[in-house]
């Protein structure tokens, strides 16, 4: 209906009146879910306060709930609405009445600070509160935000070249691991650039046969010598063989872990093929991400991947790191589950780095412990008292769990933690990872270099 100002109203359930505009302007500038702004308030925002009068910097701050889309998959949207709508209300709490907080997508959130004032200190504080548990369909939930930080400096920016300095940056706190703020660098768009081209060729590595398996000894104290190897990938490249640190992160972002895991376990199940049927006590481990164990059809693939190549799956070990169970991760527990009934063995990987935590043990699905190499490190002479580690050990005995160490560089260190308990060894006293050529030498050196261990009083 028009007014007599000729102005649109509409009709209130009571019969009032309401300017339609008014409303309009609501729905054109707000997140109906939080009641915050929208991408276009935002947008007006910012460009009103670059082009207003200049009191002082203005920072950009875009933020990314990290573990969004899983909350939705797996919790529901439900949950996923709350996870927003509480993300929302922490942000508010985080920042002064007069600042500008919108929502611009579905897990996307900006924040517009103006005014001097320590824009990195707010930032923390922000990751923070949104780092802080929640409850979600009656679960604690641990979520996971990441923060991009841009802001104006001597130079006036435009409000599109603020944006995608904090976008970069935000790209970069993702990359960096998760819950951080990262303040953008110029540096950061070289740096952008060439993991840009990293990318690209990691995506052609499956098809171009790139991708590289060598196999490290794993010594067995009750079978008195090398009975298991490692599978650790490289990646041959642009005429240079680039270790698994420096391209598994950019897989895992990518989310091209899933065809390169897949490849991994299809080499090394060819490769070891022969070597594993030859004695069914021997075994191969090989090193999951927790972005493939998140796969629906992970199980399903490792499974078939076994059943083709003919491998037997009690021949198989996954190993895994503890940040592959966060909280409402029922998904990773189920196919883990499933495995471990087909025979397959899990490993605990970098045991006791990170939140490890030995209470947990007991209620994930695992076989194995892989104590850390930093704890192998602590053991100079092997006179040490090394309680965590004999502790550790012993829990995992009454547990049932079988306990490997790892980074064993010295007879000195073997000999202790043999002495320690711990049932099988790995590192380079034993053997470097090799290419499957020279599988026969690795192992008979591991085994070799396992027999000569002779313990000196002390
Ligand atoms: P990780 O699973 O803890 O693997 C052990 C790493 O320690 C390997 O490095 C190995 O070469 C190295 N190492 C073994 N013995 C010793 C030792 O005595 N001293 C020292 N200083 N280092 C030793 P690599 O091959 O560079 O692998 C690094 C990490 O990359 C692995 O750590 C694992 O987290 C990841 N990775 C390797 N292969 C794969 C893979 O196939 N898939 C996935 N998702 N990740 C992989
Ligand atoms: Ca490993
Ligand atoms: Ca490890």
């Amino acid at each position: 209906m028009t007014g007599e100002d000729g102005e649109y109203y509409g009709l209130r359930p009571n019969g009032s009146e309401f300017p339609i505009e008014m409303d309009l302007e609501r729905l054109a500038f707000r997140d109906s879910l939080t009641g915050l702004g929208n991408r276009a308030f935002f947008d007006r925002e910012l460009e009103d306060a670059l082009e207003g009068p200049t009191t002082g910097p203005i920072h950009v701050l875009l933020l990314d709930l990290d573990d969004y889309e899983e909350v939705n998959d797996i919790l529901g949207r439900q949950a996923g609405d709350a996870l927003v709508i509480g993300a929302s209300r922490r942000l508010l709490d985080r920042v002064a009445p007069n600042d500008t907080v919108a929502r611009l997508g579905s897990d996307e959130f900006a924040v517009l600070l103006t005014g001097d004032m320590d824009a990195d200190d707010v930032a923390a504080r922000i990751v923070r509160a949104l780092s802080a548990p929640f409850r979600l369909e009656g679960k604690e939930f641990q979520p996971s935000v990441s923060l991009g930080l841009a802001t104006t400096g001597d130079q006036q920016l435009p409000a599109s070249d603020l944006l995608r300095r904090a976008g970069i940056a935000i790209y970069v706190a993702k990359a960096a691991g998760k819950s951080r703020f990262v303040r953008f660098r110029p540096d950061m768009m070289s740096e952008l650039v060439a993991r840009n081209e990293l990318e690209s060729g990691l995506r052609y590595a499956v098809e171009r046969r790139e991708i590289v398996v060598h196999y490290q000894p794993i010594v067995s104290v009750e079978a008195g010598g090398a009975t298991q190897v490692e599978a650790l990938v490289r990646w041959r490249h642009a005429e240079s063989l680039i270790p698994p640190l420096d391209f598994i992160a950019a897989a895992e972002t990518s989310g091209l872990i899933n065809a390169i895991g897949r490849e991994i376990l299809t080499l090394t199940c060819a490769q070891l093929h022969d070597w594993l049927a030859g004695d069914n006590l021997r075994s191969v481990a090989v090193n999951i991400s927790a972005v493939q164990l998140r796969e629906p059809n992970f199980a399903r693939d490792v499974l078939h991947i076994l059943a083709s190549a003919g491998v037997d799956p009690s021949q198989l070990i996954l190993e895994v790191t503890e940040s592959a169970f966060p909280d409402p991760a029922l998904r990773v527990i189920d196919q883990l589950s499933q495995l471990r009934s087909h025979g397959i063995r899990v490993s605990l990987d970098d045991f006791g780095t990170g939140y490890s935590s030995l209470g947990r043990l007991q209620e994930l699905p695992v076989d194995i412990i892989k104590v850390d190499r930093s704890f192998v490190d602590g053991i100079r002479t092997g006179g040490e008292t090394l309680p965590i580690l004999n502790s550790v050990v012993e829990l995992a005995h009454n547990l049932g769990l079988h306990v490997t160490a790892e980074g064993v560089e010295t007879a000195a260190q073997a000999l202790h933690l043999r002495r320690l308990g711990c049932d099988s060894m790995q590192g380079f006293y034993f053997g470097r990872p090799a290419a499957a050529e020279f599988l026969a030498d690795v192992e008979w050196h591991a085994t070799d270099a396992y027999q000569k261990l002779t313990p000196t009083p002390h």
